[in-house]
């Protein structure tokens, strides 16, 4: 067994972070930032974020079909787009497309908007449909952990529209439960929040690999830093969620 000591800071980094209106950024996410389009070298993202698109457009062989809309936006951009939709669009539209500042996911360096190539692309609601290369897009970037954050149905529990533009990175197993369950990722967080504690961990299995993941929830003790003790069989990866605790992500192979 090995006793981990997690910085209490840390909630409010990592790649589960939810944010949303009630979930500000607390952390500054400008680190690690880098191009994720090898023409758009403006366009950044944070590491494990920028590999994961890079990689879904080079398997499905994208080339300039797709190209990016808006990736990591700075605080000050965030405010200035959020005005500017105000003045030119309008409170009700800019509510439901246009988070408030310190409240987007661009400003934590995880999430895209993705555009099909057409000669005029809405800066604000690109085109991306569900067939052709969009939807290849779609099947392969679940598996390298992107999500559609903003689904159909969902609006109520995310508070933003439908945005079939918009992808963020939250890794493999997470991307996988999500997406097959239908999930909004503020379901998952709560799901997460809920239901799972150290030892009692949502167990998926990869058949093909025998490689099994276990997710669970710990909150965090009320000091500076918690304590966790966990097996030494597995690699673990930790993220705060931004709220009250910390993910917990385990690679194991089945026994
Ligand atoms: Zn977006």
């Amino acid at each position: 067994m090995t006793t981990y000591e997690l910085d209490n800071e840390r909630i409010f980094r990592g790649d589960l972070l939810l944010v949303n209106a009630s979930h500000p950024l607390r952390a500054a996410c400008d680190r690690d930032l880098r191009p994720a389009f090898p023409r758009w070298p403006k366009m950044l993202l944070r590491r494990p974020a920028a590999l994961a698109v890079r990689q879904t457009l080079e398997r499905i062989g994208a080339g300039d079909l797709i190209v990016p809309v808006s990736a990591y936006r700075a605080p000050s951009e965030q405010k200035s787009l959020y005005a500017a939709a105000l003045r030119k669009h309008g409170e009700d539209y800019t509510r439901k497309y246009v988070a408030l500042p310190g409240c987007s996911e661009h400003e934590s360096g995880l999430a895209v908007d993705l555009a099909l190539n057409v000669k005029r692309i809405d800066p604000i609601c690109p085109g991306f449909p569900y067939d052709g290369i969009c939807g290849e897009f779609r099947t392969e970037a679940v598996k390298n952990g992107l999500i559609e954050r903003y689904p159909e149905g969902k609006e109520g529990v995310t508070g933003i529209a439908h945005e079939p533009w918009h992808f963020r990175y939250v890794g493999w197993p997470h991307a996988g439960f999500i997406t097959e369950n239908g999930l909004a990722f503020e379901d998952y967080i709560g799901l997460l929040q809920s239901d799972t504690e150290p030892g009692k961990p949502l167990v998926t299995k990869d058949r093909k690999s025998g490689i099994v993941n276990e997710v669970f929830h710990v909150p965090a003790d009320g000091g500076k830093v918690t304590r966790l003790t966990l097996p030494d069989n597995a690699v673990y990866q930790f993220s705060g969620d931004n709220d009250e605790g910390f993910i917990v992500t385990l690679w194991r192979r089945e026994a």
